[in-house]
């Protein structure tokens, strides 16, 4: 690595501090959280793990394993790749306006435009990310829209999909705005104690971001509503209420309009957490299979997942406090000449954030994915014992893999780098392999 790379390099690295901040906004895409707060069991009622997966015999794992299609390895592998190749687009992207001088111009032309702070942010921010949206536009149609349909898991009409690309966007711009003018307001009038204004509002904004999730933005794609009188619903009640969280809100989602796929997720914190169920999960699935993938979510709620998440980039925020005290201002001062950066307060310096944003987000993709697949382990546990079925949870995992057409057993390196769950073999194996210790006492309330 040349001098000048190494130099590069080291800067978006240490502009780490920053970005981690920003990376905790709302999440605006459907994709399922994994994360919740609420009253935990009783130890005593916890799952007590005391098997392995050799203990069971092969002639009930292959009843239980999904069907791998040619579909369902086209598709998956196509995913992969799209996954690496966005993660090079984006990093590309915005190297590229840095590298083309197209960040010095457009602060240029907004400082001359006007000398307010927010004036110049209204201008630079909004064209910074439309450029990183028709970056990104290509491969997100091809994955997204039209992959998914050549697959058949989505009939969305292409305006509807490309309305929900603008949107995305727009709410992007919304939000992230207001904290590109904290953080510059900061950096101009406080050049000495930015870092600790950075680190005092950083939790309250991710928790703020968490609550408001799934009461502003979930809102903005789909609409979600209180599940009717059934008799799933008593089930779902009383299941709810045996995991202590009798008044948990459950809601439906009407994402068949975006996917045939099945899924669910927990969101929110506090007043505003809620397990979310697809409409096509509850359309799709048998009641049994529907009360396990419910477990698994009431998992993530019992066991505090969101709490802990909010902890966890909280104390990463701290950790980061006395490296951007010290370092952040010589690294500013050492990026390429060629971009013309002329300080800290240079909003030009906006690329260079996404930039460090972009690449530490996917080198980290590995150690926030670890951990992603431990919590969901510990859901399935959690659900485990909740419904004491795990030929049930089973079924839901081979209800997964073969109605989503994902592969159940990827490679290791895919698995570590990519996958947010463990793989589903391995929860397979694990639903239908664990003696669940005191498991009947607990589950006929
Ligand atoms: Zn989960």
């Amino acid at each position: 690595m040349s001098h000048r790379s190494f130099r590069t390099a080291a800067c978006i690295l240490l502009l780490l501090y920053i970005f981690c901040n920003l990376k905790c906004l709302p999440a605006y895409s459907q994709s399922p959280s994994a994360t919740s707060q609420a009253t935990p069991l009783p130890s005593s009622q916890m799952l007590a793990v005391t098997s392995s997966t050799a203990s069971v015999p092969a002639t009930s794992l292959q009843a239980f394993m999904p069907r791998v299609s040619p579909a369902t390895l086209r598709y998956s592998h196509i995913k992969y790749v799209v996954y690496f190749l966005q993660s090079g687009f984006e990093i590309l992207a915005a190297y590229l306006f840095l590298q083309l001088g197209l960040a010095k111009a457009l602060r240029t032309r907004a400082e001359r435009n006007t000398g307010s702070l927010f004036g110049q942010l209204l201008i630079f921010v909004p064209v910074f990310y439309v450029f990183i949206f028709l970056a990104r536009l290509p491969l997100n149609f091809y994955s997204s829209f039209w992959l998914e349909h050549s697959m058949h898991l989505s009939d969305q009409p292409f305006w509807s999909w490309f309305e929900e690309r603008l949107k995305f966007l727009a709410l992007n711009i919304a939000t992230e705005l207001p904290l590109w003018l904290l953080l510059f307001f900061s950096l101009k009038r406080l050049p000495k104690a930015w870092p600790y204004l950075i680190f005092g509002v950083s939790l309250p904004l991710i928790v703020l971001a968490v609550f408001a999730a799934p009461i502003v933005f979930d809102p903005v794609f789909n609409d979600f509503t209180l599940m009717p009188k059934s008799l799933l619903r008593d089930h779902i009640n009383a299941l709810a209420t045996k995991a202590g969280l009798s008044d948990a809100a459950i809601y439906i989602s009407n994402h068949s309009k975006q996917s045939k796929k099945i899924n669910a997720y927990v969101t929110g914190i506090g007043a505003s957490a809620r397990i979310v169920l697809w409409d096509t999960t509850v359309q799709k699935l048998p009641e049994d299979e529907v009360l396990a993938i419910l477990a698994h979510e009431l998992g993530h709620h019992v066991l505090s997942h969101i709490n802990c998440g909010c902890v966890i980039a909280a104390l990463f925020s701290l950790c980061m406090l006395p490296f951007n005290l010290y370092c952040t201002p010589a690294l500013v001062r050492r990026l390429p000449r060629a971009w013309q950066i002329h300080d800290l307060t240079d909003i030009a310096l906006i690329p260079v954030v996404v930039l460090a944003s972009f690449t530490v987000s996917f080198l980290g993709d590995p150690i926030i994915n670890s951990y992603s697949r431990r919590i969901e382990h510990e859901a399935d546990a959690y659900g485990l014992e909740l419904t004491g079925n795990g030929p049930a949870m089973a079924r839901l995992f081979v209800a997964l893999s073969e109605q989503n057409l994902s592969e159940p057993d990827p490679s290791k390196f895919i698995e570590f780098w990519y996958f947010s769950h463990p793989s589903l073999k391995e929860r397979i194996q694990f639903a239908l392999s664990k003696r669940i210790d005191g498991a009947s006492s607990n589950s006929k309330n």
